[in-house]
């Protein structure tokens, strides 16, 4: 076993299902840097699960060879938060994309920052809803006039993921850009190391719908200085930055929840449910 890790890399990770995205689109970047970061870690593909909602970026796990789970609009983080409650031995990491995750998830994603579940969330963020061909997500530009249903822009103030994600509780906070594949396989890495909630924001481009995101490689930079570990500089930066700074953010370790050392009584309770009532 100790030697399979050893070797295994990242095409490993893999599975036979071809990617049905658009040539050009950021998520590819992101599925190679999964890769890369589970050959870097060694994850075990038998105790590594993927969980996402629904949208573009949430085909992902189908694109792994790992287990998965294909969920429910906005549900993900619900799913892989009960997963790890139930199996504390399993690395969990939930995926999705901004309308998923900020938009029909909000209130999931709000509490599982807050909550402190030991998994890693990667929010795909390309200020667009892709896969129903456009339409304005709760981090598109304001003034973004690329769709027919908002032709003078959806008119609100953009999300901000981290921002809000600070506010709510999250131990760990970092931004990635598709056009760095080994930046974002180098914070996973990191993200699953971390004993707690981590969250990678991953500003992915949308090549059908916002060709113009292709200009983000002029804008992003990146964050140069040790993470930010107390909330209350956190919050001045990232409720004050462009959204384009790139690297770990924030870093602040608090207990988790709940305790690693094995299902919690709730989850035993919950676990003995489900065998009965497949038994009936
Ligand atoms: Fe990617 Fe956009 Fe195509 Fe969806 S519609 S696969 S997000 S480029
Ligand atoms: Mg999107």
């Amino acid at each position: 076993m100790i030697n399979e890790l050893l070797t295994i890399k990242p095409r490993d990770y893999k599975s036979d299902i071809k990617p049905i995205w658009c040539t050009g689109c950021g998520h590819f970047s992101v599925l190679n840097a999964i890769t890369k970061a589970a050959a870097a870690c060694g994850l075990a593909k038998d105790d590594t699960v993927l969980v996402s909602g629904i949208g573009c970026s949430s085909r992902l796990p189908a694109y792994i060879d790992s287990y998965g789970f294909h969920g429910v609009h906005g549900r993900g983080l619900a799913v892989a938060q009960g997963l790890k409650v139930a199996r504390p031995d399993l690395t969990v990491i939930a995926i999705g994309g901004d309308g998923d995750g900020f938009f029909i998830g909000g209130n999931h994603f709000m509490h599982a920052c807050r909550r402190n579940v030991n998994i890693t969330y990667i929010a795909m963020d390309n200020e667009v809803y892709g896969m129903t061909k456009g339409q304005a997500s709760p981090t598109s530009p304001r003034d973004w006039t690329g769709s027919k249903l908002t032709p003078h822009g959806p008119g609100a103030r953009p999300f901000k993921p981290a921002a809000m994600a600070l506010a709510s509780g999250a131990p760990w906070i970092a931004r990635g850009y598709s056009g760095n594949s080994n930046q974002i396989a180098r914070l996973l890495a990191e993200a699953l190391a971390f004993p707690g909630f981590s969250f990678l924001h991953v500003l992915s481009q949308c090549i059908t719908f916002c060709p113009q995101q292709t200009d983000w490689k002029a804008i992003v930079t990146d964050f140069e200085q040790e993470p930010l570990s107390r909330a209350d500089e956190a919050a001045a930066l990232l409720l004050s930055e462009d959204g384009f700074k790139t690297g770990l953010l924030y870093y602040e370790p608090r207990s988790i929840w709940p305790s690693e050392a094995a299902p919690t009584e709730n989850a035993k309770l919950v676990l003995d449910d489900l065998a009965s009532a497949y038994q009936r």
